[in-house]
């Protein structure tokens, strides 16, 4: 069956006839060259957004994070971060494969620690010793369920790595969705940070792309392995387009991805046999736990499909639902009566 209702990320987002509309007149020219229109428009339009001097266009925000380290770090550095980050996990470790960087991990639940862990993981000064060079934090933390970083502890975590001279990192795959949630500015949120991102991908939906920012002699060295890794591209206006309309269209209704999954959970709330983490969504993502003596979460997950529903499978007895602009409230209502009747079935 087709998947009708489809929560497994908010990258499953279709580009719709405005944004496509948008994209088809762009102006554009040689992004290499700096001569694409719409590209520099989307980058002068971030770096503002988060109060930083220069950013560069990538085609994702995996190249955003890689590319930061490689710029920060040099190799058999360290690289502060949680455990449960995406940088961590979820990156073929690529700070290894590509840096030379290896962890630090802090271990938390919900992915938010503050400048205490930053002190606690920081190496003392010794030859042998790995060099602390970053700290990266995760806006909002995604299998840390989606949490907010209050804006005191980003600015504890950033100041702890000034006090040790070395640069933090912002992986903002969902920074905007914390923006809504928080009202905290973007600005405010990244001050401290040497560098910070913002897919354009994920809950803005856009088809493709990402945006790096910091310095502009960050932003300088950003480029030269933007080049090398071959991110480096054409009449990437087309798809900026689709990012400044976002900008322009897509941040506030994040509200309204954030209001369905707090829907989902209190849909969910008190089911027996399941869990829910957290037990109320500050944003757009929520795992789902089934107990031991329920079916497994593929089972469940296949169970689901074969009604047009699509969660994630994140471990044996784990599920993710993330909201986004392509479901509304009926429908993720009608996902979490899915997902009951799947899970009581046994
Ligand atoms: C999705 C995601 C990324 C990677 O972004 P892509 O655009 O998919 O490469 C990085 N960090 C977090 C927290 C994410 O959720």
């Amino acid at each position: 069956m087709a998947i009708e209702i489809d929560l497994i990320s908010d990258t499953a987002t279709r580009p719709g006839k405005a944004m496509l509309a948008a994209m088809a007149a762009a102006p554009v020219g040689d992004e290499q060259l700096g001569e694409d229109p719409t590209v520099t428009a989307l980058c002068e339009r971030v770096a503002d957004l988060l109060g930083m001097e220069a950013a560069v266009f990538l085609p994702s925000g995996t190249m955003c994070n890689q590319i930061a380290f490689l710029v920060h770090c040099r190799p058999g550095d360290e690289i502060v971060a949680a455990a449960n980050s995406h940088v961590y996990g979820s990156e073929g470790a690529g700070a290894a494969a590509l840096a030379g960087a290896q962890f630090r991990t802090v271990e938390t639940s919900d992915g938010i620690f503050g400048g205490a862990a930053v002190e606690a993981a920081v190496r003392p000064r010794r030859d042998r010793a790995p060099r602390t060079s970053l700290v990266s934090v995760e806006q909002t933390t995604n299998r840390g369920g989606g949490a907010v970083w209050p804006v005191e502890r980003l600015g504890d975590v950033a100041a702890a790595a000034e006090r040790h001279g070395f640069a933090a990192h912002m992986d903002g795959a969902r920074l905007l969705n914390a923006v809504v949630a928080s009202g905290a500015s973007a600005a405010d949120q990244a001050r401290g940070f040497s560098s910070a991102w913002i897919d354009l991908s994920k809950g803005l939906g856009c088809p493709v792309g990402a945006v790096l920012a910091g310095s502009q002699g960050f932003i300088m060295e950003a480029w030269r392995w933007k080049h090398r890794l071959g991110g480096a591209m054409r009449q990437a206006g087309v798809i900026a387009a689709a990012g400044l309309y976002a900008l322009d269209h897509n941040v506030e209704r994040l509200a309204e991805d954030h209001a369905n999954a707090r829907a989902m959970a209190e849909r969910l709330a008190g089911v027996p046999g399941l869990g829910l983490f957290p037990e109320r969504p500050q944003t757009n993502i929520l795992f789902i736990d089934i107990v031991e003596e329920g079916p497994s979460a593929v089972v469940v997950a296949e169970r689901l499909r074969s009604e047009g529903v699509r969660l994630g499978v994140e471990g044996d007895r784990r599920l993710r639902a993330v909201t986004h602009l392509d479901v509304g409230r009926d429908q993720v209502i009608r996902a979490a009566e899915a997902l009951i009747r799947a899970v009581a079935a046994g």
